[in-house]
């Protein structure tokens, strides 16, 4: 039977990369027997976070879980912080999981930049608690963006490592990605990816975002002074962005929209992915702003914990005792 977990930090208002890449998918995947899409907030902290700010966009990211197509009814939809055997697993995952590993991942690396002395060390140990986010739920498939490689290949060996030592209790998780948008690029930095957590507004399209504004951050999206619409990642990767997006957003391939712009200008391309854009956000801005101050959302979020908890504490049991922390 299929397990699916996934999960998304309130650490911002999400971006068009998080919608493309993880969470539109992720009404598909409600299908499946038994499915968790989490608020991380917890992960959110090992940055620092202003209170008032996180819980607004706890409560946001709620919202838009429910805006883009997720159902209450056939998925489990909560906080992480809410369910405590996240945090006692990610105890027992950072025990089998070891320094080296743990430095090497990019992620870390470039969170931990510019950070001289002040590493949070929750930046260090974030893979054993999203190890423990899947493993709780004896996950089997995650469906997530490109940049999550390492860590679903870590949560993997520490599952690995885990049963080899106590026995066989976890599933190794598959990670799922889609085929194209799995990596939307910032729109000023083309060879970064977009991240909701960029200071710089102009590199991302925000899911709340007023036609204005999506409009005006698209025209002003690095290019290149090549002048020809030609999808080419190594070489030309901000047109190449603006291409994926149009076509994730239209359904055209991208060799059917080289054809349609063949012989016109980058502002053509831009304003038409602006547009196409928009048509896909409006309902889903539509949908939000209808849930966004009703008190189904905190009752929502209840149930789902609740829910969890159940799952959760059994296999927390499980653990301790395959490890000897019970008497
Ligand atoms: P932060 O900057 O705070 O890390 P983020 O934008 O990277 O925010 P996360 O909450 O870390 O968002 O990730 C949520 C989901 O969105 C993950 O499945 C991740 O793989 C996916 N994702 C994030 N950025 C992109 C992107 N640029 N393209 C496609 N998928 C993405
Ligand atoms: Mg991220």
């Amino acid at each position: 039977m299929a397990v699916v977990f996934s999960g998304v930090q309130p650490s911002g208002t999400l971006t068009l990369g998080n919608y493309l890449g993880a969470i539109k998918h992720f009404v598909d995947y409600q299908e499946e027997e038994e499915s968790y899409f989490c608020i991380v907030n917890q992960h959110a902290i090992t940055v620092p976070q202003d209170p008032k700010q996180l819980r607004d966009n706890t409560r946001s990211l709620a919202a838009l879980y429910l805006a883009v197509g997720l159902d209450p009814k056939k998925t489990t939809l909560f906080v992480q912080s809410e369910v405590a055997e996240h945090a006692q697993l990610a105890w027992v995952m950072q025990t089998i999981s070891y320094v080296g590993e743990l430095e090497r991942m990019t992620q870390f690396k470039e969170k931990a930049q510019n950070r001289g002395e002040s590493i949070p060390a929750g930046l260090l140990t974030y893979p054993p608690l999203m190890a423990a986010d899947m493993l709780l739920y004896k996950t089997t498939d995650v469906p997530v963006g490109d940049d999550q490689k390492q860590h679903i290949e870590i949560t993997r060996d520490l599952a690995g490592r885990f049963n080899h030592r106590f026995g066989e209790l976890f599933p190794l998780p598959k990670m799922r990605t889609p085929k194209v948008g799995a990596r939307i690029m910032s729109l000023q930095d083309p060879t970064k990816k977009m991240s909701k957590s960029d200071a710089n507004q102009n590199a991302t399209i925000r899911l709340l975002d007023s036609e204005k504004d999506i409009l005006k951050k698209l025209k002003r999206a690095q290019t290149d002074s090549d002048n020809t619409i030609r999808f080419d990642k190594e070489n030309k990767p901000g047109v190449s962005n603006l291409l994926a997006i149009h076509s994730l957003c239209t359904g055209k391939t991208t060799e059917q929209l080289e054809q349609e712009y063949m012989g016109k200008g980058y502002g053509h391309l831009k304003v038409d992915t602006a547009e196409a854009v928009i048509e896909i956000l409006r309902p889903i801005q539509a949908r939000y702003n209808e849930l966004i101050s009703t008190s189904e959302l905190d009752l929502i979020l209840d149930e789902g914990a609740a829910k969890a908890r159940e799952v959760a504490s059994r296999t927390m049991k499980e653990v301790e005792h395959a490890m000897g922390l019970r008497r």
